[in-house]
């Protein structure tokens, strides 16, 4: 029983480090932070930190304002959880320099192709959430879930589930939730924080990327492109641009939708975002990403317009059915 080994790890050790991955999302986050939460009243020391700077959006959830910069930290940890993360090079350049030589690595995810590291591990691609792991492990450790680790939980589960709106939204993620709401965890200001409120520089790279929008393979494969000079204009950073390729993926038609960031001279971030009929995990594997079948990402190197059309071509010949376009 995978659960089992958790509370053996937690009892092994009293100075903790909660990492997840770079460009933290609400899951991450959540999971993060609902866990330190639960860890502190037994007598933890629990730091958490990301490689990236807490995106404004998540800056609701309890207990945010402790989160620190991995690059801040003042010595690397022995004893280390690792959420969300399908490989530990996913917790950034910083996250693993606050990681000492030979410590302890625990591994909660739900990501697809994930690589084996960390132990114990718990791995369950069926799971909707890091969250839901997270929240399944304080459950058969036995460690109580408070008000303040029941809003963070639940804001994981509901960050990736999209507010239970997507396919991985099972009965047993809603029975979850519901106790964590029982709990403490407030579901509508839950949503409006992650859902309902935009900032002005989030609401002009919207509409600048909207009017980029163009469809491919027939209108199978929808594009919503935000270049360097675009993220100028809004006077938006790449964060701001959080959730827009769900509105890729909304077009009537389309299997697929996609977002093309500019997010740095000569760097790129893809989002793929699928109705469940063509694996975009596989798709942002041949560019070096991962993530899940339904929504999955990819950073790459390389000019804008030239990543761009190879990507495209990649999209249109996996909803065509033709052969895979080559890895690399
Ligand atoms: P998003 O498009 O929201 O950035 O990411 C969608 C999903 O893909 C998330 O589960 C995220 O963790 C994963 N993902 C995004 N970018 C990358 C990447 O560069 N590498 C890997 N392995 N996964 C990614
Ligand atoms: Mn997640």
């Amino acid at each position: 029983m995978p659960h089992a080994a958790f509370r053996a790890f937690v009892d092994a050790h009293d100075d903790f480090l909660i990492l997840s991955h770079i460009d933290p999302d609400g899951d991450a986050v959540g999971s993060s932070l609902g866990l330190a939460w639960a860890l502190r009243p037994i007598g933890k020391r629990v730091t958490v930190a990301n490689d990236s700077p807490l995106p404004a959006s998540l800056r609701f959830l309890p207990g945010w304002e402790e989160i620190r910069l991995a690059s801040e930290l003042p010595e690397p940890f022995r004893a280390v959880f690792v959420l969300d993360c399908s490989s530990l090079d996913r917790v950034g350049r910083t996250g693993i320099a606050a990681i000492a030589p030979g410590a302890a690595i625990a591994c909660v995810d739900h990501h697809a192709g994930t690589d084996g590291f960390g132990d114990p591990r718990l791995v369950n691609v069926s799971a909707s959430a890091t969250a839901e792991l997270i929240v399944e492990i304080l459950q058969a450790s036995e460690l109580p879930i408070g008000p303040e680790a029941a809003a963070c939980l639940y804001a994981g589960i509901a960050s990736d589930t999209g507010a239970f709106r997507f396919q991985n939204t099972t009965p047993h993620v809603l029975r979850l939730a519901a106790r964590l709401v029982e709990r403490g965890a407030d579901p509508s200001r839950t949503a409006r924080s992650l859902f309902g409120r935009k900032s002005p520089a989030s609401l002009r790279v919207l509409g600048l990327a909207l009017a980029s929008l163009e469809s491919r393979a027939s209108g199978k494969v929808s594009v919503l492109t935000i270049s360097r000079a675009m993220f100028d204009e809004a006077k938006a950073a790449p964060e701001d641009a959080d959730g827009i390729v769900q509105y890729a993926q909304s077009v009537n038609g389309a299997l697929i939708g996609v977002l093309i960031q500019e997010t740095a001279p000569g760097e790129v971030r893809i989002s793929f975002r699928s109705d469940g009929s063509v694996d975009v995990n596989d798709i942002a594997g041949r560019f070096g990403g991962g993530g899940h079948r339904n929504a999955a990402g990819a950073r790459l190197r390389g000019e804008l317009s030239v990543v761009r059309e190879s990507v495209l071509q990649a999209l249109e010949q996996a909803v065509h059915g033709g052969p895979p376009a080559p890895r690399g």
